[in-house]
């Protein structure tokens, strides 16, 4: 079982993070002129994806990712070398134009439930104490990255023996975030 890769942060055992971490800086795989990127605050609801988008290291099946307010989010190096992905994507992942790593996905429609958060991969950080990955999101998607269908057993046991529970969605949390969000909307809930 050991044989099965998630992501090389967590292959062997999830990292517990450090309590009131106050965040740390971003760097891309650049050797020259990296594009750095402040982050002023701790990562929540950090947690693997197995969907086609995320930016994953050479390798993973999953990618490591998690949100920060916008407002905590700089870009303090080099930001000429950042392009958007898909402009017309949900997230637009602004990613740096060398070497391809996603430094930050942002949300521009202001009626979507996560609009203020901005996507992270905290594993970009040469600081330790972030939140530590609490589930896997999208998991059967690996398959669109390749991944074969009679794996996913091993793969969803592997997940749960890292106490990184698999979902084929989002957590219950977030899909409850969502939910509650479109109630709202739509006045099933008061606002
Ligand atoms: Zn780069
Ligand atoms: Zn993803």
């Amino acid at each position: 079982m050991a044989t099965v890769k998630i992501h090389p942060l967590v292959d062997q055992g999830v990292k517990q993070g450090t309590p009131n971490f106050a965040g740390g800086t971003l760097t891309c795989h650049c050797a020259r002129d990296p594009v750095t990127v402040r982050i002023g605050s701790n990562v929540a609801f950090n947690h693997a994806c197995g969907c086609t988008k995320c930016w994953k290291p050479a390798g993973a099946q999953f990618s490591l990712v998690g949100v920060v307010p916008r407002d905590k989010v700089t870009v303090t190096a080099n930001a000429q070398k950042l392009k958007v992905v898909d402009a017309s994507a949900t997230i637009q992942r602004h990613a740096c134009s060398g070497c391809g790593v996603h430094m930050y996905g942002r949300i521009e429609n202001k009626s979507h439930p996560f609009y203020g958060l901005d996507f992270i991969h905290v594993e970009l950080s040469k600081e330790s104490g972030w939140e530590a990955p609490e589930f896997a999101a999208f998991v059967s998607s690996i398959i669109e990255s390749g991944a074969k269908p009679e794996q996913m057993g091993a793969v969803r046991a592997r997940l749960k023996e890292l106490h990184l529970e698999p979902y084929d969605c989002l957590s219950p949390a977030l899909m409850d975030l969502i939910a509650t969000h479109t109630a709202k909307a739509k006045g099933v809930l008061a606002a």
